[in-house]
C-alpha cells in the first residue's frame, strides 16, 4: 500500500498540492484544497502562496467556524474559498474539497452557455452514482471579482442538482468534492477528463 493512504491528513494535503499543481488545476497560487479530519476539524491551504511549496506547518485548521481557527506556525493568510468549502461541507457532508483552476474547466464553461452536459463517455462512471449512457450535468454559475461573492450562487447550484458532485464557475474553475480525499481526487480526474472532452468536441464540430 503506498503510504500516502496512511499519512496523517496535513501531509495528504500538502502530497495533493504537489500533484495537482504539475497538472495545471492549482498553478499562479490559485485552487485549493481542504480535508476534514475524523474529529471534525478542517485543513486548509493559506491564500496566495505557491500550492506545490507547501508544508504541514503552513496549514490553518478549524472547526465549524472561523472563531475557532488555529493559525498555521509558518502564519499566512487564510483563503477567501473559506466560505466555498464550508458551504460544500455542510451541504453535502463531504470529507474532501477541490478547487481546480484547470484550463479545461474555464474552457468548458466557454462552450455551454447554460449548465455542463456530456454523454456516452466511459469515465462518467468515475462519478458517483453516475453512468455512461445517461446525460452527466454539472451546474455552471457566474463569476464574481471576489470568491467569497460566489457562496449564495454555490449554494443555490447545490439546491438545484442533488447528484452532482461539482459545481462550475464560469471562465474560472471548479469546485469538487467527496466523501474522502481519495474519492475527491478520483472525481477531479474524471471531472476534468470529461470538462477536456467537452472542448475538444466543440473544436470538432460535435458539442
Ligand atoms: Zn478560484
Amino acid at each position: 500500500m503506498h503510504e500516502l493512504y496512511t499519512a496523517p491528513l496535513p501531509e495528504v494535503l500538502c502530497e495533493l498540492m504537489r500533484r495537482f499543481y504539475a497538472l495545471g488545476w492549482v498553478s499562479g497560487t490559485g485552487g485549493g484544497i481542504s480535508l476534514k479530519d475524523p474529529e471534525g476539524g478542517y485543513w486548509l491551504a493559506p491564500s496566495g502562496v505557491h500550492k506545490e511549496l507547501l508544508s504541514p506547518d503552513d496549514l490553518f485548521r478549524f472547526e465549524d467556524d472561523l472563531e475557532s481557527c488555529t493559525e498555521p506556525k509558518n502564519g499566512g493568510k487564510l483563503t477567501e474559498c473559506f466560505p466555498l468549502f464550508q458551504t460544500i461541507f455542510r451541504a453535502r457532508g463531504a470529507g474532501a474539497v477541490i478547487h481546480s483552476h484547470s484550463i479545461w474547466t474555464a474552457l468548458a464553461t466557454r462552450v455551454c452557455p447554460g449548465d455542463f452536459e456530456i454523454v456516452d463517455f466511459e469515465m462518467q462512471k468515475g462519478i458517483s452514482g453516475h453512468g455512461v449512457f445517461s446525460p452527466l450535468r454539472v451546474p455552471i454559475i457566474e463569476n464574481t471579482e471576489r470568491e467569497p461573492e460566489l457562496t449564495g450562487a454555490l449554494g443555490e447550484a447545490l439546491a438545484r442538482d442533488e447528484r452532482t458532485y461539482a459545481v462550475l464557475v464560469r471562465g474560472h474553475g471548479v469546485y469538487i468534492w467527496g466523501d474522502d480525499w481519495k474519492q475527491a481526487k478520483r472525481h477531479a480526474e474524471c471531472y476534468d477528463y470529461l470538462f477536456r472532452a467537452k472542448v475538444e468536441l466543440a473544436r470538432l464540430g460535435q458539442a
